[in-house]
């Protein structure tokens, strides 16, 4: 039977440029071009080497997020992932990770699934709760922060590296695994690969395809809430400490009147 793989991926605005908050105090994200998490894309590169692995097996990428969100499904599919799914709702907007991983536990849920992979934190959120979050709704094992993954016998196991120490992990399938920016350099698409990519299926669902009701998600079943938001102040012009014999002093007095020292 072949091994179901889903690959939950985000979308997420351009680190790069200027971002701002709505009235509302979400992220304003038509003000900002968006991406595919770029730790995503080693959960993608996991997912296509575990499936290279197997006898047979089909690699779904999976992403909660708005219309331009079918961007970073298109680059997962041109990487070499078979079909995608993308819910998208209008009621979504606002939903915090706890909503998030609602709507991602009913659409893998819909999907069907031996494996699902993720990355380890998303690059605008950085929460790297999701996995542990999304794992525990499934009602599987969890196996998170691995640098290195196999499946096989119907076990997915995998290495995870701690400051002191390496812990070799095992679970059996179904499971979720999380995988680290040291699991293995994510594959470019090639031209070949981009151009497959546009014949590739991408499902689109919303929340009445999941059974779930608006009050569940968006800004009204957010478990937090943003009550506040400031623009950072600008940048001031930096202290030239001088060295005329005494830059040493000057130094540890800028840095003292600082309170570093
Ligand atoms: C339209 C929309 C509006 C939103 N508005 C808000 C808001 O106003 N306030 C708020 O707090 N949150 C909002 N969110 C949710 C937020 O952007 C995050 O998706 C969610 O909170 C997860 O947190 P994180 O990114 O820190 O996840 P992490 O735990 O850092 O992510 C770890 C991994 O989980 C997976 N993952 C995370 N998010 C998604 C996703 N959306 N789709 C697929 N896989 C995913 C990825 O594999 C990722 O590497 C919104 C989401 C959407 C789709």
């Amino acid at each position: 039977m072949s091994l179901r793989i889903v690959v939950c991926v985000k979308y997420v605005p351009d680190a790069t440029g200027d971002r701002h908050f709505a009235d509302d105090l979400t992220v304003d994200r038509d003000d900002v071009d968006g991406l595919l998490s770029e730790l995503d894309e080693y959960a993608v590169e996991q997912a296509l080497q575990i499936a290279d692995e197997a006898d047979d097996a089909e690699i779904t990428v999976l992403t909660v997020g708005p219309e331009d969100a079918k961007d970073a499904l298109r680059k997962a599919l041109s990487m070499g992932a078979d079909k995608a799914i993308h819910v998208e709702d209008d009621d979504l907007h606002g939903t915090d990770v706890i909503g998030t991983s609602l709507v991602l536990a009913k659409a893998v849920e819909k999907a069907g699934y031996d494996l699902v992979i993720t990355g380890m934190a998303s690059t605008d959120g950085t929460m790297g709760v999701l996995p542990a979050i999304l794992a525990e709704r499934l009602g599987v094992p969890q196996v998170t922060l691995l640098s290195e993954v196999k499946v096989e016998d119907g076990k997915v196991t995998g290495r995870r590296d701690g400051d002191s120490a390496s812990e070799q992990l095992e679970a059996s399938l179904p499971a979720l695994v999380s995988v680290t920016d040291q699991s293995g350099e994510a594959r470019y698409p090639s031209f070949k690969g981009i151009m497959a990519a546009k014949k590739k299926p991408v499902e689109s669902w919303d929340l009445s395809d999941l059974d779930l009701d608006a009050e569940e998600v968006g800004l009204e079943g957010a478990y937090t809430v943003v009550e506040s938001a400031a623009q950072r102040p600008a940048r001031t012009a930096g202290t030239v400490v001088k060295d005329e014999g005494e830059g040493g002093k000057q130094l540890a007095e800028f840095l003292a009147g600082q309170k570093f020292i």
